[in-house]
């Protein structure tokens, strides 16, 4: 019998539902016993067809199969109407097949005649359960790096960390609906998952459901086209955390967001916690109906920016010690300075840091960084000063900034300052009069003479071009 059923469910399936199912005490039928009421109702939701076929197959009788929590009473539940949480527990009852004839059209388990594997509804995304946490149902497994302790604070972000905290903590009750919306990388998946983790450490027996929105649009669609809308409703509104992560992917899908407004509705009527994760603002999620966006709106939009400098640096440097470096200062801000917009990227460039270091055996530098970035990491280009290129021109030249700055009209000084009058034109935005006035204060005239005259030496002295394109290349590498 558990062969059978090991058979018809996945590994992940089978340790969830039937792992820690045990034959009950029974005389009249067959019964078994599971844990608790959820795995219980789920059972009865999805898998009685399936469990009375494994006990045709392993006795070859068609029994009256019942599944009943351990040490529990045996009222029957009616599924269409499953229990509140605190009742006593109940039993769900499904007759194997040849009585099922006379069972009523509603009996769920008829429309399965596989369960629903590997998804919850058939044709959707697969969805994993954890063996920890009976009751969480995802459709992704929890990234144990997705913590609140491995969330990096910054002014951008510390409101909505503030409000994840808040909402973990005590789950309906803080904020409801909690809308987190930013751009792609920022965060908002970490701090849903966190809250996930959290709940269930300190409850692991809550009923939590956490899924992108397009798994609950999949599953949407499977259920109505499995005409199993019924299954769906019950599984989506006997929760008591509801996370749905990118709802943005309910824009032009009208069927969809009607569906959810009714589960919206009735969870959070039951005060139970709905979290929800958003590129915008709820008003510019396109086609949006009113009615939702205005329920969004209902418990706290919050807003994930993007990571000021301070928060860049403590997170590469956050990145770099999950990993086992210490990054040098240069380096830190190196990735930092160019990777501005998005955490995800940011972790990615120290990633690779790293792993260019580990695989050469080299220890990790300027360069070393440099290299490794180079192709993904588009640098911006720092911005050049007069004084940057002065002090480039003078120390490759080998005098003195303030020579060059100064009257004297020495070819060894008169040379390098009109390279310097030159790169500073071609470098920079300043005008002419502007270059004239912070090289010592020359008019603009002798800045287009110089200009000119380094332009036409360039074209003939290849000695010169190589002292120009040197220290361009100084003046516009990272370090
Ligand atoms: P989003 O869902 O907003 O697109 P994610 O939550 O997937 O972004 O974040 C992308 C990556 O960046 C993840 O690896 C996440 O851990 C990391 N990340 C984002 N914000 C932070 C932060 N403030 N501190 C530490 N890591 C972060
Ligand atoms: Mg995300």
């Amino acid at each position: 019998m558990r062969e059978y059923l090991r058979k018809a469910v996945n590994r992940q399936q089978y340790q969830t539902w039937f792992g820690a199912m045990r034959p009950a005490d029974d005389s009249d039928g067959f019964a078994f016993s599971v844990a608790n009421q959820f795995v219980r109702d789920w059972i009865g939701s999805y898998y009685m067809q399936l469990l009375a076929d494994a006990v045709l197959h392993a006795t070859g009788e068609a029994r009256q199969v019942r599944v009943i929590v351990r040490d529990g009473d045996e009222t029957p539940a009616p599924r269409r109407e499953p229990p509140p949480r605190k009742t006593p527990p109940r039993q769900v009852a499904a007759p194997a097949r040849p009585e099922r004839q006379e069972r009523r059209p509603s009996a769920q388990p008829r429309r399965h005649r596989r369960p629903p594997s590997p998804s919850f509804a058939s044709g959707a995304t697969e969805m994993f359960a954890d063996r920890r946490h009976p009751n969480f149902l995802s459709d992704v497994l929890l990234n144990d790096s997705y913590r609140f302790d491995r969330f990096v604070r910054g002014s951008g972000n510390q409101l909505a960390y503030a409000a994840s905290l808040a909402v973990a903590d005590s789950p309906g009750q803080a904020y409801n609906p909690l809308f987190l919306h930013g751009g792609v990388g920022l965060g908002k998946t970490h701090l849903l998952q966190a809250i996930c983790a959290t709940v269930l450490e300190r409850n692991p027996e809550t009923r939590i459901i956490y899924l992108s929105c397009e798994t609950f649009v999949n599953q949407f669609i499977s259920a109505v086209a499995a005409g199993d809308l019924e299954n769906f409703r019950y599984r989506y509104r006997h929760v008591d955390m509801l996370l749905i992560d990118d709802i943005h992917f309910l824009a032009k899908k009208e069927r969809t967001q009607e569906e959810f407004f009714h589960t919206f509705n009735t969870l959070y009527n039951q005060q139970k916690q709905i979290i929800l994760s958003c590129d915008s603002p709820p008003r510019e999620i396109p086609t949006l109906e009113e009615r939702l966006v205005s329920r969004f709106k209902w418990g706290l939009v919050t807003e994930i920016e993007t990571p000021d400098h301070e928060t860049r640096v403590s997170i590469v440097r956050q990145k770099a010690e999950e990993r086992g470096y210490t990054l040098p200062d240069d380096v830190t801000h190196m990735v930092a300075d160019n990777i501005t917009s998005n955490v995800r990227e940011l972790e990615g460039a120290v990633q690779r840091v790293i792993g260019y270091a580990s695989l050469s055996g080299k220890s990790i530098s300027m360069e070393l960084a440099t290299d490794a970035l180079r192709g993904i990491v588009q640098p911006k280009e720092r911005k050049i000063t007069i004084e940057a290129i002065l002090r480039a021109v003078a120390e490759h030249f080998g005098v003195k900034a303030s020579e060059l700055m100064g009257r004297r009209r020495h070819k060894s000084i008169s040379v390098p300052r009109q390279v310097v009058m030159y790169l500073a034109r071609q470098l920079t935005d300043y005008a002419l009069v502007e270059i004239g006035g912070q090289i010592g204060g020359r008019d603009h005239t002798t800045v287009i003479y110089a200009v000119e005259r380094i332009a036409q030496q360039i074209e003939t002295n290849g000695r010169l071009r190589d002292d120009v394109e040197t220290i361009v290349r100084r003046l516009r590498s990272l370090d």
